[in-house]
């Protein structure tokens, strides 16, 4: 039997996480102390019976008693004593913020600083949010929020294989979560956000205002409603087929007794494939749909690893990443102690924006905000925050632009957060994934290496986001003049057709 090891949402055999089953020692040695307490009183139990316990039943047992743990270890909470919404008055707030992550938090908090009445639902308002985010410094350095950040490293690597590693003198940091949510609810609580509990279900419109209804029976009425509840997408609109590619990652926290990596250096990407030398159908697979390792080393025995699959169509299945990194990992020599926390990632990306305008205005990820080559998001929506809040305020009247009807004033906010330029910058970041989506592993070793030899303003520019249509085009040049003939070829034989698509959709979208 494979000895079973519990993250906080899967279990994996530990033969493949660790290369072999940790000692008693290893385990004993860790520094979560819920886990390994859990974990021990298991084995206690074990060594206890006098005589072989049936493989299947103690693996049920060994899941059923660790996922008990799940949920201490997830609902890590915040210390916020949040003011509730007076559900009795059934008072009509101006704004009411679908979902409190941290695109619906950046907005709530800035239209309560203009004085509207602002409340904010979700499920779980004092819960730590519970993705790992990466950004690079100078990203928050612009929106002065330094102090949100856990750990920085000066540089990043990207390893195109066993030969070629590039060093990017980027700066790139970990989202202090705990600190940047308790930031965003302080600034909430101090400018009056009212909270609510509970999961929205509904919307109905009436001329001036929007009801809200609640999982809980509460009605909550409001002149504007913001959908913020990310890839739930529970009240935006769409109307083409929803055909996004999908990011689809899988992520540990770990304890180590050791790794390879530099502690000034992040690894951003690691297409290197020798891990799976010995299992040429997992070679062959990574070959055709390549996975990445991400990796931010903390200290010497302590490591955020992911296994990434940049973007696919459909996306890859969860089991198959988690085999490529137990293989890379073993590979690797890194021999994992204890997991402290996991992530499972699935990002829709790129294929249509929401209906433009509704009447339910959007933000983050349900508003199409996810870079669409990337899967990065934080720190644009973060940027985005203040036009999306100050077009509410101003076109509700409170600043000076005049007041309207809901219709209206959703269809002006809508402009703002998605004016020609953002649309025609996404259009050929959609462009980018559609390229991307193609490419086998070889490819995209070439187009990366291509990518991160071009000037510093032009990948830094697209990856966060900045280059609009023109440069957006001189980006282009540079990148197919840095590309090898061989990667020339591909990008023209694979992006022709994305190319025409991307063509016919900006002409349409001037015209409309
Ligand atoms: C695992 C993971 C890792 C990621 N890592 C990065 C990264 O490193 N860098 C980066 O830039 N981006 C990253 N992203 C992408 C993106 O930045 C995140 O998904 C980000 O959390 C999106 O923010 P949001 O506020 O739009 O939505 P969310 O953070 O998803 O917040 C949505 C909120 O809405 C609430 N909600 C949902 N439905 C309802 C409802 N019906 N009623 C009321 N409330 C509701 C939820 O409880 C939640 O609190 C990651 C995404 C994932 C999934």
């Amino acid at each position: 039997m494979d000895n079973l090891i519990i993250t906080h949402s899967d279990l994996l055999p530990l033969r493949l996480l660790f290369g072999t089953a940790p000692s008693q020692k290893t385990l004993a040695g860790g520094a979560f102390s819920p886990f390994v307490n859990k974990y021990h009183q298991h084995r206690s139990c074990r060594t206890v019976l006098s005589r072989p316990v049936n493989a299947a039943a103690a693996a049920a047992s060994t899941m059923a008693s660790l996922l008990d743990l799940v949920p201490a270890a997830k609902k890590e909470t915040l210390d916020f004593d949040l003011p509730r919404y007076d559900a009795s008055k059934r008072s009509t707030v101006d704004l009411a913020v679908v979902g409190g992550g941290p695109a619906g938090l950046a907005i709530a908090q800035r239209v309560a600083e203009a004085g509207l009445s602002v409340c904010s639902i979700d499920p779980f308002p004092n819960l730590v949010w519970p993705n790992n985010y990466g950004v690079w410094v100078d990203e928050f350095a612009a929106m002065d929020l330094l102090d949100c950040l856990d750990a920085t490293w000066a540089s990043a690597s990207v390893h195109i294989d066993d030969v070629t590693c590039k060093h990017l003198s980027r700066p790139y940091a970990r989202v202090n979560r705990r600190q940047l949510k308790s930031r965003m609810l302080a600034a909430c609580l101090s400018n009056g956000v009212c909270f609510h509990q509970s999961k929205v279900l509904n919307v109905v419109h009436e001329d001036s205002r929007s009801i809200l209804f609640c999982s809980d029976g509460v009605a909550i009425p409001a002149a504007v409603v913001l959908d913020a509840t990310g890839f739930s997408r529970c009240l935006v609109r769409y109307q083409k087929p929803y055909n996004p590619g999908y990011q689809v990652a899988y992520g540990v926290l770990a304890e180590v007794e050791d790794h390879p990596f530099e502690l000034d250096r992040m690894v951003f990407m690691d297409w290197r494939d020798s891990h799976l030398d010995r299992n040429p159908e997992l070679k062959r697979r990574n070959a055709a749909f390549p996975t990445f390792l991400y990796a931010m080393p903390f200290s010497s025995d302590r490591i955020f690893l992911e296994e990434t699959s940049l973007v696919a169509r459909p996306g890859l299945a969860m089991e198959d990443i988690q085999e490529r990194m137990a293989l890379r990992l073993s590979h690797l020599g890194i021999r994992v102690k204890l997991i402290e926390e996991d992530e499972r990632c699935v990002i829709p990306m790129g294929g249509p924006l929401p209906i433009l305008p509704q009447r339910v205005l959007g933000i983050g990820g349900t508003a199409g905000m996810v870079h669409p080559s990337t899967g990065y998001m934080v720190a644009r929506t973060l940027a985005a925050a203040p036009t999306v809040a100050d077009a509410i305020v101003r076109y509700l009247g409170g600043g000076g632009g005049g007041g309207g009807g809901g219709e209206d004033i959703s269809a002006r906010v809508w402009k703002d957060l998605w004016p020609i330029e953002r649309r025609r910058q996404r259009e050929f970041f959609c462009f980018g994934m559609d390229v991307l989506l193609k490419l086998d592993l070889e490819g995209t070793r070439r187009f990366f290496d291509a990518f991160f030899n071009l000037e510093p303003r032009y990948w830094h520019g697209f990856l966060s986001s900045r280059l609009f249509l023109p440069e957006l085009v001189a980006f282009g040049i540079s990148l197919f003049r840095h590309a090898s003939a061989t990667c020339r070829l591909e990008i023209m034989a694979k992006g022709t057709v994305p190319l025409v698509n991307m063509v016919n959709n900006l002409l349409q979208d001037g015209k409309s």
